[in-house]
């Protein structure tokens, strides 16, 4: 049977004190089993605070992954800024390995004039010599997550990222199932997503985020809300993974109702058969 780890995109909102650890510790309190770190606002977290995360984690049986910064842009024309993106990124990836995670979530870059095959090949050249620098420096396990999003502007359909992820050893499809929801304009297969991760990567765990997108002006924008809005619906995915037995999965919640919406989630698999240990 599939395993699931579900818990939230940051610290609870019920945690008595904001640290990481102390959200970890509520995660396991709440009965969830995974919890997202967030970086977006910066790298800030020490070395050895990000191994005592990792330690409390490992005892409680939380499995962490990592939201990089979201000024990360490796198809910016200014090199500066590049620069700076992949001392991001691999700034993430080595408090990630510190705290045991297994793979850092990237929002990789905007196309800005850039046309979609020439920002593809950019983030090949930029994003590769990220990851063999992390190799070389002891970054042993964490995966580079390119995540799909929901801006036309940004790098991140589906078939960019599984492509770029067949290019790169090391780097991943980062699924937000809304993110690829929205940019399909309303539609999503969860079950042609998985066979792809499964067939054309040989995926054996995914990563992704889970929330609901508004609909605005007749389309999705990228702003996240409740999951009761079912932009996407929850039900189907949770049908589709109970039933498989060749993957498993982290699923974040990054609704603004962190720990509510990933307990609503727990529910519907529960209800549907899944058992958490
Ligand atoms: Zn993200």
């Amino acid at each position: 049977m599939v395993k699931i780890y579900l818990g939230p995109a940051g610290v609870p909102h019920s945690a008595k004190k904001k640290s990481t650890i102390d959200g970890v510790k509520t995660v396991k309190e709440l009965g969830l089993n995974a919890m997202e770190v967030e970086f977006v606002q910066g790298v800030k977290m020490s070395k050895e605070t990000a191994e005592e995360v990792g330690r409390v984690a490992k005892e409680l049986g939380v499995r962490l992954s990592v939201h990089a910064p979201y000024f990360i842009n490796l198809c910016s024309e200014e090199d500066e800024k590049v620069q700076a993106s992949k001392k991001r990124i691999l700034d993430t990836a080595d408090r990630a390995e510190s705290m045991g995670a297994d793979a850092i979530a990237i929002h990789i870059a905007f196309y800005g004039k850039m046309k979609p095959e020439e920002c593809y090949g950019k983030i090949k050249s930029e994003l590769g010599e990220v990851v063999d620098s992390a190799r070389s420096n002891g970054i042993k396990n964490v995966k580079f997550g390119v995540e799909t999003m929901a801006k036309e502007t940004a790098f991140g359909s589906l078939d960019e990222v599984i492509s770029i992820s067949k290019e790169i050893k090391g780097v991943i499809p980062y699924i937000d199932w809304a993110h690829t929801f929205g940019r399909l304009g309303g539609k999503i297969d969860y079950e042609e997503i998985i066979n792809r991760l499964v067939k054309e990567l040989n995926l054996i765990h995914i990563n992704s985020h889970f929330e609901s997108l508004i609909f605005k002006n007749g389309k999705y924008i990228d702003e996240h809300i409740p999951i009761d809005n079912n932009t996407p619906p929850f039900e189907p995915l949770a049908r589709e993974l109970v039933k498989r037995k060749d993957i498993s999965i982290s699923l974040i919640c990054e609704s603004p109702e962190l720990e509510r919406d990933a307990l609503k989630m727990k529910k519907v698999l529960e209800d549907l058969g899944y058992k958490f240990e």
